[in-house]
């Protein structure tokens, strides 16, 4: 006992005073309140300001950034903060950004309860060749799995969907609507990208009820080492939910697909929504760029 009182005080006196706040503080450096949600606007329009003044950009970083398009959402209030996104109103394919919707009306309607599956890869419809094995529902919005979300919404249809995409102010899947594109394969279902951003804030807010606990959770660990890693990995550490989708390119000049992210910060307890749509490239691309703006705000 005697030893065990000595080795305690020997440890109070060795340890820094402020240790169990560094134990203890919050991972996240990020200060809760509009001055920030503020800053973070002003400091993404100084970035994009001096490359929209001119028509050609020359220089490598303004060609970039021509490619990107964003919205900045208070995640508190809604409130669009910044953006740069012709018609953000206007639906267009977002790809697997609708996979937490349909996961969260499939779980409506089967008490919350998920199955899990073995992805084997392209053999069952997989965008990851080699397959990522056994996957549940985090781990589905992790890696954001085509065979996992293909075997959930083979018995679905437009009318499980309908009511909970309503209700977050999404558009309702056509009512002949193919399986996949409830999975988010495909153009048949499209939203507008300012109402998916929003979507995604009533999401984050429901993040304590069954089903949506699993799905924010698999945004929390996409941005570790799924889909999004390149967020957490721009940021420098775990601070971000995040959730990506490739579709068709909508726009001009046409490319074969684009890349989406919505990236909420702090993970905790987000104070913004980004939206990222880089033009032409994967979304683990455009992950990368969702990443460096968001570093830029933070810093
Ligand atoms: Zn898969």
């Amino acid at each position: 006992m005697k030893t065990i009182s000595l080795i305690a005080v020997v440890i109070l006196f060795v340890l820094p005073p402020d240790l169990p706040e560094i134990l203890f503080a919050d991972a996240s450096t990020i200060p809760p309140g509009s001055l920030f949600r503020q800053s973070a606007a002003r400091k993404l329009e100084r970035e994009f300001a001096p490359c929209a003044e001119s028509s050609e950009p020359t220089s490598q970083k303004c060609r970039q950034l021509s490619r990107v398009s964003f919205l900045l959402l208070d995640a508190r209030t809604g409130t669009v903060l910044a953006s740069q996104w012709p018609n953000p109103e206007a639906p267009i394919p977002l790809g697997s950004l609708v996979k937490p919707i349909t996961a969260l009306a499939y779980g409506e309607r089967h008490q919350f309860r998920y199955p899990t599956h073995i992805c084997r890869g392209a053999k069952s419809g997989c965008w990851l060749a080699r397959g990522h094995g056994k996957v549940e529902l985090t781990t589905a919005i992790e890696y954001s799995c085509n065979s996992y979300f293909r075997m959930l919404t083979a018995e679905m249809t437009s009318a499980d969907i309908a009511p909970l995409a309503v209700s977050l102010g999404l558009r309702a899947p056509d009512p002949g609507a193919s399986p996949i594109a409830l999975a988010g394969i495909g153009v048949d279902w499209q939203n507008s990208p300012l109402r998916m951003a929003a979507a995604y804030l009533e999401l984050v807010r429901r993040r304590e009820q069954p089903g949506v606990r699993q799905i924010v959770a698999g945004m929390g660990q996409s941005a570790e080492h799924g889909t999004g890693a390149e967020v957490d990995r721009a940021l420098g550490r775990a601070d971000a939910l995040v959730k990506t989708g490739t579709a068709p390119c909508t726009h001009a000049p046409r490319a074969p697909g684009d890349g989406f992210v919505i990236a909420l910060m702090p993970a905790s307890d987000p104070q913004i929504l980004l939206m990222v749509r880089e033009h032409g490239v994967p979304s683990t691309q455009a992950a990368r760029t969702a990443g460096m703006m968001l570093r830029r705000i933070v810093e």
